[in-house]
């Protein structure tokens, strides 16, 4: 191409100038405690009043799903008409982890390669299904019950993490 090709290009009026602040702006959140802040919103809309849970799905910094604890579509919520307990622990919700993943199928959205952001660990019935909709990294903002996710994760090779209230990551188990 002709080195003086830019000469062709029209010339405006436009004008500005770099301004500099005078105190740099404050520290940015990292991209975890963004969407862990996001999930917490999430969970803001759980219908359980026992817990509520929020969970947003992302690839490539993008949100492709996002969940919370709540009743199956079209039924009554906890909230509502109260809690269905069984052994000890309310069974009337879809949990947040598989209500994102339920969205993402609904939308024809793929998981595969993707982290989990969760409000709290899963539940072991959730760790199952994460693990197999291909998600490769969960992170999680308090340790809820079940340790076999520990276990498990390092058996098939999931980073499984923790991000405390202050955006410092933990990792307990490395992906690979
Ligand atoms: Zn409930
Ligand atoms: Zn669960």
């Amino acid at each position: 191409m002709d080195s003086d090709a830019g000469d062709s290009i029209p010339r405006g009026d436009s004008t500005y100038e770099v301004v500099k602040d005078e105190f740099p702006p404050p520290r940015r959140d990292s991209w975890d405690l963004y969407f862990m802040k996001i999930a917490r919103q999430v969970a803001s809309r759980g219908t359980c009043s026992r817990k509520k849970v929020g969970c947003v799905i992302v690839r490539d910094r993008t949100i492709l799903a996002t969940g919370y604890n709540g009743s199956i579509r079209g039924m009554p919520h906890c909230d509502d008409v109260g809690h269905m307990m069984e052994n000890g622990h309310c069974t009337r919700t879809v949990h947040a982890e598989q209500n994102a993943i339920a969205q993402a199928a609904r939308n024809g959205v793929s998981v595969m390669g993707s982290d989990l952001y969760v409000t709290s660990s899963p539940c072991w019935t959730c760790f199952k299904i994460v693990a197999n909709s291909g998600i490769r990294r969960i992170v999680f903002g308090e340790f809820y019950r079940d340790d076999r996710i520990f276990e498990a994760a390092e058996f098939i090779g999931m980073e499984l993490a923790w991000l405390d209230d202050d955006g410092e990551l933990k990792v307990y188990i490395k992906g690979r």
